[in-house]
């Protein structure tokens, strides 16, 4: 094994994980998940069946993450961040999985809820405690509930634009990196 899994977690049969990743206390993954490298879990999160996960992606504690959902490379999800799976959700009765996807490099802040069905792109930044009801262009910043957009980041996470900003080039003031805005795909 050349991946880590803490005695007190809780990883079932089945479950595909990367090397160098890293399974806190009180963690469970379910046997139909899939890691990738380097992959940290962390205290008393939860990685659902079928969930994909790729390298490099940092789960803080108390995360829940459902079936359904498809995180990409380079993810940060903040503590306490829920993801749903169900826009129709009832106690009994019939249960429709709805898919979410997070594109490589997206951040997501502390205690932010992403509701099932949208796709949150690359580089993307939620800040804390935002409900996310609606897709995220990439290098969009949204914070609020339900989520707006407020302006775009660079990939060190800084902010580059206001909400205004019409495309095109931006350079962060603060690495330098060139970053392409370009609103016809959003
Ligand atoms: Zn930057």
């Amino acid at each position: 094994m050349n991946y880590f899994v803490h005695e007190k977690a809780v990883v079932d049969e089945g479950a595909r994980i990367g090397e160098g990743s890293k399974i806190w206390h009180f963690a469970h993954v379910r046997g139909s998940a899939i890691l990738g490298k380097n992959v940290i879990v962390g205290k008393s999160s939860y990685v659902d069946a079928e969930v994909k996960i790729g390298d490099n992606v940092k789960i803080q504690n108390l995360c829940s993450i459902f079936h359904g959902v498809t995180i990409g490379n380079n993810v940060f999800i903040g503590p306490h961040v829920a993801f749903t799976n169900d826009l129709y959700p009832r106690a009994t009765g019939e249960w429709n999985i709805t898919e979410t996807t997070v594109e490589d490099g997206v951040s997501i802040g502390a205690n932010s809820t992403i509701v099932c069905g949208i796709t949150l792109g690359k580089h993307a930044l939620i800040g804390a405690g935002t409900v996310v009801n609606k897709d995220v262009p990439p290098h969009g910043l949204v914070v609020g509930n339900p989520s707006r957009l407020i302006g775009w980041v660079c990939f060190c996470a800084r902010k580059v634009a206001g909400k205004d900003f019409e495309g095109g080039e931006l350079i962060c003031k603060h690495c330098g990196s060139t970053i392409q805005i370009n609103l016809d795909n959003h």
